[in-house]
């Protein structure tokens, strides 16, 4: 017996990192899945977005379960395409009970340095992408009046982060848009929450730039990334943690053990959030 058993899960930015821990944790625990991702560079993101041979490895993991995979091409910032994959998986599937809106980019820059085009794109996929996935889907589970949505956030939705102004307005956004969803689908019977997860080692995080940035010089490795990552958390023996961590969150809100839980943010982080805090620049 899965915990999801028989049902059908949508997910956004799912070819690889923590999406592709939602897929195979999706359905390993019985759900047929759709894997939905943009396959495409976007021009302010300096790290490689995923590409097909990454969603056919989901499709692949997936399918060792013994489920069946969907996989469409997405952009988040597309409502047309974002439809389309919707109507795909319900042609397939019947059905969508489960919604997962993964799909973001990090990028990095003084608030006042910012250009126009970096905010926007910023804003476009990590908190409009949000919007236009659970709009998608929302007029499917209200005929249904059933569903359960999981919106991921970040650590940064609760707090500030060195030069992420426009990823931390996004990720603000995107618990504050859960509320609401939350809020407006619960007459409905359809739940919605949000996770945020605190540092996770994925694609994002372990390119070559961002080890550099936590080694502080060019030539960072990944042992730099585990020292500075355990900095970031506060339990014993943490560092960069896991997708499974939170494709583990994920399982337990959008599974029947969560029925009397929507509307709440479920940090996942070791602990980050708790940390004293550092003050980089010295008040001196
Ligand atoms: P990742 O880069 O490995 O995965 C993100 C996926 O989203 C990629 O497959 C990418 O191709 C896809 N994507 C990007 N733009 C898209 C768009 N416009 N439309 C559709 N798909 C798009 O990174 P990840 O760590 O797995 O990130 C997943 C989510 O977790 C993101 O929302 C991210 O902001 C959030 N998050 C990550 C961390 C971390 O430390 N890695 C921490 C907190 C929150």
């Amino acid at each position: 017996m899965g915990m999801l058993d028989g049902k059908v899960a949508f997910i956004t930015g799912g070819a690889r990192g923590q999406g592709r821990a939602h897929a195979v944790t999706c359905a390993r625990e019985g759900a047929d899945v759709i894997i939905t991702d943009v396959l495409d560079q976007l021009p302010s993101v300096a790290y490689k977005l995923a590409d097909q041979a990454d969603l056919d490895e989901t499709v692949r993991q997936v399918q060792a379960h013994g489920r069946r995979a969907v996989a469409v091409r997405a952009d988040v910032r597309s409502s047309p395409e974002l439809d389309a994959a919707v109507a795909a998986g319900i042609a397939e599937f019947g059905g969508i009970d489960i919604l997962i809106a993964n799909a973001g980019i990090w990028t990095l820059g003084s608030f006042w340095e910012l250009p126009d085009e970096q905010w926007e794109e910023m804003i476009a996929v990590n908190l409009t992408g949000v919007w236009k996935s659970a709009r998608a889907v929302a007029p499917h589970m209200i005929e249904r009046r059933a569903g359960s949505i999981v919106v991921i956030a970040s650590v940064n939705g609760l707090e500030a982060g060195q030069y992420t102004a426009h990823y931390v307005a996004a990720k603000h956004g995107v618990i504050g848009l859960m509320k609401n969803i939350a809020l407006e689908l619960a007459p409905y019977g359809i739940r919605c929450n949000a996770i945020s997860p605190g540092a996770i080692k994925t694609p994002m995080t372990s390119h070559q730039g961002a080890l550099d940035m936590f080694a502080g010089h060019p030539g960072g490795t990944e042992d730099d990334m585990t020292q500075a990552g355990h900095h970031y958390t506060l339990l014993k023996g943490t560092s960069f943690l896991d997708p499974q961590v939170i494709a583990d969150a994920a399982l337990y809100l959008n599974s029947d053990l969560a029925a009397a839980v929507t509307g709440v943010t479920l940090p996942v982080d070791a602990g980050h959030l708790t940390l004293s805090g550092y003050n980089p620049v010295s008040t001196g």
